[in-house]
């Protein structure tokens, strides 16, 4: 009898932890001199990619569910932290890049990718990668349909007065408060085409690719040059 109680108890604190999932730790927790980007309810600091026009995504259950097209913030900033929470459906049909993409766009186009790379080999364009560019340290992912969080030290690229580059952009990532990239230099805008260097503060972009991510729990601290 008593063990019939305590397995009923143990299912009970179980299913309790599960759904609360509190990985979104609330405003309290946030940095005091933190930009809360998205609390759950409004996308009202981000706009479609290249317009004006207010983001697209969908709103519901304190999270943004990828669909219209990239948004980015209106907002521009050079050196920062970056805190994203992002959730991936699974996708059981669809392999490789297929599998539940989106990604976390640094300012001046840098892209930590986000993808469902649960249990893989990590290659460079897997969850976790500076895209193209550094394979994650180690395969930090949780499962699709879990909540997941990047946190994301960015340095910008340092240019002179005559606009030459002088230093290229840094990265450190933790993924699920795991280290996964360490001050990763990056020489230059990620991505399939090769861009120009965006020079100055620029904008936080989230990408559509085609599937239902969502996203929660965004903020970002402007940090000193260092
Ligand atoms: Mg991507």
């Amino acid at each position: 009898m008593q063990r019939a109680l305590l397995c009923v108890l143990v299912i009970v604190l179980a299913a309790t932890a599960s759904s609360a999932d509190p990985i979104f730790a609330g405003e309290e927790y946030i940095p005091a001199d933190a930009i809360i980007l998205f609390n759950g309810k409004s996308l009202s600091e981000w706009v479609l990619t290249g317009t004006t026009d207010p983001a697209p995504w969908k709103v519901e259950n304190g999270y943004a569910e990828v669909r219209g097209g990239n948004i980015s913030t209106k907002q521009s900033f050079g050196d920062c932290q970056l805190h994203v929470e992002f959730w991936l459906p699974i996708m059981l049909e669809a392999q490789g890049q297929a599998r539940a993409n989106s990604g976390v766009y640094l300012p001046g186009f840098y892209e930590v990718q986000v993808l469902d790379s649960y249990g893989l080999d990590s290659r460079d364009n897997d969850c976790g990668a500076i895209y193209g560019v550094a394979a994650p340290i180690v395969n930090a992912c949780r499962p699709p349909g879990k909540w997941q969080t990047y946190d994301i030290v960015f340095r910008a690229p340092r240019f002179d007065a005559a606009g030459n580059k002088t230093a290229n952009a840094r990265m450190t990532v933790f993924q699920n408060g795991v280290l996964i990239h360490d001050n990763q230099e990056v020489a230059g805008p990620t991505g399939v085409a090769s861009q120009p260097d965006h020079k100055g503060p620029g904008q936080i972009m989230l990408q559509d690719h085609g599937n239902p991510v969502r996203y929660r729990g965004i903020w970002v601290r402007a940090l000193k040059p260092g």
